[in-house]
């Protein structure tokens, strides 16, 4: 075990007291921890302002001697005791407070300083309240540590800085990669990173640890594919194109002919698939999903698609049961609201091999559901799932082919991390006769002619959406609520036609109600929050209009605006704003002006940062310390092209030269999940 493992505890000058602080409150458990615990800023003590030059409200370093004595004063109630006192440089001279006695106390007129803070105007003098106190000989660069109670980021430097003096950190990067991309040694870069002579040592000591970092994560992102890779599989039979379009009533696109036939390739081949499908909404990726079932069940094993949620898996449930009717295939539905008495009987349905396909929401992930003889999952709406999940269900199938697809583009930088371990295909084209979908930004003076838009459409046959932020309407903010909105549609403007309504609260039995009814077009207008999000397919639905479109995000947008356009006839899209900000609105514009997701997704990422572009669900990948994936993308590439030539010659890591390397890579990922490279 490398001594970075070390417990905190035996670092030089931690105690057992202080020791427990670094585990409870910042989850600092070992030496390497601590040597990774970068700083969260820095404060500049080596770039001394003059006095006279120093500006109001912004951190500076002053460097002076003190003029007066110290004088004690307390406030009327004897509350608060404050300490006053002048300091001068050659340029001139300002006040000083401090409201300790601690600070204060061993302060000597005539003396030098360095006082870090903000100069501010008390109404009398320029004063510097409670500043950092050096002494004169200080001036460097502070690293400021994210700190807590009872441990302060001095006394987190300290500790670090002496753990520096008794350990030689080992480099573990191979030679000629140090060399190649121009790197401090690992040594020299924590070194740096904590306590830098200049911001030139920041920047380069930054791009080493970045750079090592994703190395490690592409190393153990690659590792997990080349894992599944190694792994026996069961192989379908040599199904050709010419068998598959025969499924479809309509045409295949290049695109799909394209990426069904790089699937059955995979899939045909010695090693499970592990594929990415990435295509906007629309470019019919369950057209896909649906011929690969098929090569499935024809070499006799059974596949099984998830969907993110009830109402999506039961669409495709319905799709699949009319496509392959014909064929006398299985297709089973599970999902969280079946009844205990469903469930267990589709289980075990599904565990004595009587199903074909198996249609079914994350129920099955947590249930105790087998997967017998199971060759194919497919895992819809990627985004929606995380690393882990995608990895247990694999393991629960026995290492099936996996497919996983995603309407989400997203930007390549950050698809190398998020699906690091999978290839990727991309549809890159819709089917043929689609309109694109007109987009419009209006605000809400012009919601009453949006829906007499909306009422044109219906009086020709057509059925749209109305999408709200909110299901119920709040007293406290005035964002459209669906409910209400239902309301007023019924009793106003579309009196006579029938609304239906659709949350996230409703129970799955009536959701899917909804959704059947409207379907089949038993219900003209649907009113909805986000939970049509994704999937949802009904190509008579022409119109959506988007209440508060402000609230949400530009990939989010173009995922809702993805319902409509599904069919031949022209759809409109109409976003209402309630917002003033003019970039805000710009951005909606943007939107309006694009249907290319993946120029959105940029857009979005850039605006809203990774994590809020990822949310919560991507689960399973290791946090980022150092690096950003907006930022440096530049070196995301060089450690991914570095982590390609080190596996080239090593696909194990399992050369005496890359051992540490490889415990690096294993203690990254071990947290989550466990990537073994043997
Ligand atoms: P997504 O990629 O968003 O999941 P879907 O698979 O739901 O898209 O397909 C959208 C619509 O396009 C569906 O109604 C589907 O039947 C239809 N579709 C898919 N492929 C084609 C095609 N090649 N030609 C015509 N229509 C298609
Ligand atoms: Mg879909």
């Amino acid at each position: 075990m490398p001594y970075t493992d070390t417990d905190i505890r035996f670092v030089k000058g931690i105690g057992e007291k202080r020791a427990q602080l670094f585990k409870k409150r910042l989850g600092l458990y070992t030496l390497q921890d601590l040597i990774t615990y970068y700083p969260r800023a820095y404060e500049d003590w080596s770039n001394i302002t003059r006095i006279d030059e120093a500006p109001m409200n912004e951190a500076v370093c002053i460097k002076a001697k003190i003029a007066s004595e110290i004088e004690k004063s307390t406030t009327k109630n004897k509350k608060i005791e404050a300490y006053r006192f002048y300091i001068y440089d050659r340029t001139g001279q300002i006040q000083v407070t401090l409201y300790s006695k601690y600070s204060a106390a061993n302060l000597e007129k005539d003396k030098e300083y360095l006082f870090y803070g903000k100069i501010k105007w008390s109404g009398t003098f320029r004063n510097m309240s409670s500043p950092d106190i050096r002494p004169f000989t200080d001036a460097k660069i502070r690293p400021v540590y994210p700190a807590t109670e009872g441990l302060t980021s001095n006394q987190i430097a300290q500790n670090i800085s002496t753990l520096f003096e008794n350990i030689k950190l080992e480099e573990f990067l191979p030679d000629n990669i140090v060399k190649q991309y121009n790197l401090l040694s690992h040594q020299e870069a924590v070194t740096k990173i904590h306590f830098p002579q200049d911001k030139n040592d920041i920047l380069n000591a930054r791009k080493r640890l970045a750079f090592e970092e994703l190395l490690l994560l592409r190393l153990g992102l690659t590792g997990l594919r080349n894992r599944a890779r190694g792994n026996t599989s069961k192989r379908v039979l040599p199904i050709g194109l010419d068998e598959i379009k025969n499924l479809f009533s309509f045409e295949l696109t290049n695109a799909q002919k394209r990426v069904i036939t790089a699937c059955l390739n995979d899939m045909q081949g010695i090693h499970p698939m592990n594929r990415l499908i990435q295509g906007d909404v629309g470019s019919g990726k369950t057209a896909v999903a649906a011929a690969l079932c098929y090569a499935t069940v024809k070499s006799g094993y059974m596949g099984v698609m998830l969907a993110p949620t009830e109402i999506l898996a039961t669409q495709h449930h319905k799709s699949f049961t009319d496509l392959f009717k014909s064929k006398g295939y299985n297709v089973a539905l599970l999902t969280g609201s079946l009844s205990a008495k469903n469930k267990a009987l589709i289980k075990s349905e599904v565990k004595n091999g009587n199903v074909d396909i198996l249609v079914a929401t994350h129920a099955v992930l947590t249930d105790d559901v087998e997967l017998p003889n199971t060759a194919l999952v497919i895992t819809d709406e990627q985004h929606r799932f995380g690393v882990s999940q995608r990895a247990m269900l694999s393991k629960k199938a026995e290492h099936p082919h996996t497919l996983v697809m995603s309407a989400t583009p997203i930007p390549r930088t950050m698809g190398l991390v998020v699906y690091g371990d999978l290839d990727i295909s991309i549809i890159d084209e819709l089917p043929r006769g689609r309109i694109p979908i007109k987009s419009y930004l209006v605000d809400t003076p012009l919601r009453q002619r949006s829906i007499n838009y909306i009422k044109k459409h219906l009086e020709q046959g057509y059925q749209g959406y109305v999408v709200c932020p909110m299901i119920d309407a709040t007293p406290e903010n005035e964002l459209a609520s669906a409910t209400e909105y239902a309301k007023q549609l019924e009793e106003g403007l579309l009196k006579g036609y029938t609304i239906g309504l659709l949350h996230g609260k409703m129970k799955p039995k009536d959701k899917d109600k909804v959704m059947a009814e409207f379907a089949e077009g038993k219900i003209n207008v649907l009113v909805s929050t986000t939970v049509i999000e994704v999937g949802i397919d009904v190509p008579n639905a022409v119109i959506m209009v988007v209440e508060n479109a402000e609230r949400f995000g530009l990939s989010q947008l173009h995922q809702l605006r993805g319902r409509v356009g599904r069919g031949t006839a022209e759809s409109s899209c109409i976003f209402i704003s309630n917002s003033t900000s003019p970039t805000t609105n710009e951005r909606l514009r943007s939107l309006c002006a694009t249907t290319d997701g993946f120029k959105i997704a940029e857009a979005d990422l850039k605006l809203r940062g990774p994590g809020n572009f990822l949310g919560k669900e991507q689960h399973g990948l290791p946090k980022l310390k150092i690096a950003d994936l907006l930022e440096d993308q530049q070196i995301l590439f060089a450690a991914s092209k570095a982590a390609e030539d080190i596996l080239n010659t090593d696909v194990k890591l399992s050369l005496p030269q890359h051992s540490e390397l490889k415990f690096r890579v294993n203690d990254l990922f071990s947290e989550r999940r466990k990537i073994e490279f043997n």
